[in-house]
């Protein structure tokens, strides 16, 4: 890749500086910080999407038709490099914008896009992901919600967990099993659903740091209309493959997570002065950080020439979960203050920092997918593989 901008990128590049010097919100709208309010911080992310909607900054990488730039990876990753140095931060829209978007754009109807990809876009209706069951994680082929056929429509009943934001959702992309008579990822189906319907509960989780991210979903007897059903009946892992690739790279790219500027900025204002120890911890940062810019830059370099990038994705993902947590430890290891009241930015990336280890897959699964997909080791055994769910042993 040549990492110098060609005159068409340095114009693009100057084009979305500009944009963001104008319109930027000037308080960050990612700080998960407890004390701030959620609603408020909803709805300035609603507003920065809306905006960025209104001067083609929504979805760099969607196709024109569907209300996105047609951008080709290298912009967005220009795109990225600049949006990190305003320090936004606005995550509620990953799962909608970044995820159940790019799905619903290869693997939905027509009118499943025109329904829901232009309201994403605007900032108007605010998507979860509904995958994760308390038995259903790391092995996500193993959920159990069930949805039965009803006439035209499913009925769908059981529970989901560790869902982002899906108290304040208005759509969630869903897997339930369709074929329990199927072997694990034979008998899923994928479906977008209306959070509203009744028979949906939420119920928050509180977070150890006080604040609420996740939640809770049972479902009892849902009725989604079978024309809410995206893909194949029983055929919902193919799409569901297809979102995972998304998730992977939104977080592996996410310039909200960490930004070198910030700690280095803060670290010159406390006016600590780092000791030998420290100074090494804040050079690794640097250079893990640097290591993931470069990562990112291979990422888009394989877009751009129509490749697949899904074992980059994981290599990412792992990365950025080692940086985010070097990053915190050395902001708070310079923030006395921080580190005796939990208060402060670094004192909450110290607390969140773990949950990235765990997110979109955890550490151990990115291995298990570089080992095998990277390195060509053998494929981890699962003796179940073509054992039908109803059949498989349960603890
Ligand atoms: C911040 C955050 C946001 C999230 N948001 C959502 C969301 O919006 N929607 C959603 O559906 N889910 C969400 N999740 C859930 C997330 O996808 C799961 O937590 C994750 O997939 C791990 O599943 P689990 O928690 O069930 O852990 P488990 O799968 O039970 O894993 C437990 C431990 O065993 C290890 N392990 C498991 N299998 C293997 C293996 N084969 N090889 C080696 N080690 C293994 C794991 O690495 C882990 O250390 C979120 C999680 C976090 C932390």
């Amino acid at each position: 890749m040549d990492f110098e901008d060609s005159p068409a990128e340095a114009a693009f590049r100057a084009e979305a500086r500009k944009f963001l010097e104008e319109h930027a919100p000037e308080t960050p709208i990612g700080s998960r910080d407890p004390s701030t309010d959620r609603d408020d911080r909803l709805e300035r992310a609603r507003r920065w999407q809306r905006t960025c909607h209104e001067h083609g900054w929504a979805a760099l990488m969607w196709p024109k038709e569907f209300g996105g730039r047609g951008a080709g990876p290298i912009e967005a990753y220009i795109w990225e490099q600049e949006l990190a140095q305003f320090s936004i931060g606005a995550s509620y829209f990953v799962p909608g914008v970044g995820m159940a978007g790019p799905t619903i754009i290869a693997h939905g109807t027509e009118a499943q896009k025109q329904q829901h990809l232009m309201p994403m876009l605007r900032g108007e209706l605010f998507w979860c992901q509904l995958f994760s069951e308390p038995s259903a994680g790391s092995d996500l082929a193993a959920l159990g919600t069930r949805a039965i056929r009803d006439g035209d429509d499913w009925l769908v009943s059981g529970q989901k967990v560790w869902s982002s934001f899906a108290d304040k959702a208005d759509w969630g992309f869903l897997l339930a099993r369709t074929d329990p008579a199927r072997s694990k990822r034979d008998g899923i189906t994928y479906f977008l659903l209306d959070m509203k319907t009744p028979g949906i509960h939420v119920r928050p989780i509180k977070d150890s740091n006080g604040g609420i991210h996740f939640n809770e979903v049972f479902f009892d007897q849902v009725r989604i209309p079978d024309a809410q059903r995206m893909g194949e009946i029983n055929g919902g892992w193919a799409v569901t493959r297809t979102t995972l690739m998304h998730e992977r790279m939104a977080i592996g790219s996410a310039s909200s997570m960490f930004s070198m500027d910030d700690l280095l900025r803060d670290i010159r204002n406390s006016g600590v002065e780092p000791d030998a120890i420290q100074r090494q911890q804040i050079a690794q940062v640097y250079l893990w950080n640097r290591s993931l810019e470069l990562l990112n830059a291979r990422v888009m370099t394989k877009l751009s020439r129509g490749e697949d990038p899904t074992t980059e994705a994981s290599v990412m993902k792992l990365a950025l979960a080692r940086l985010v947590s070097a990053g915190a430890d050395a902001g708070l290891a310079l923030d006395p203050r921080g580190a005796q009241t939990g208060q402060g930015h670094w004192a909450y990336q110290y607390v969140f920092a773990p949950a990235l280890h765990i997110a979109g897959g955890t550490d151990e699964i990115q291995r298990n997918i570089i080992a095998e997909r990277v390195l060509g080791l053998p494929r981890e055994p699962d003796p179940f593989k073509e054992t039908a769910f109803e059949d498989l042993p349960r603890s």
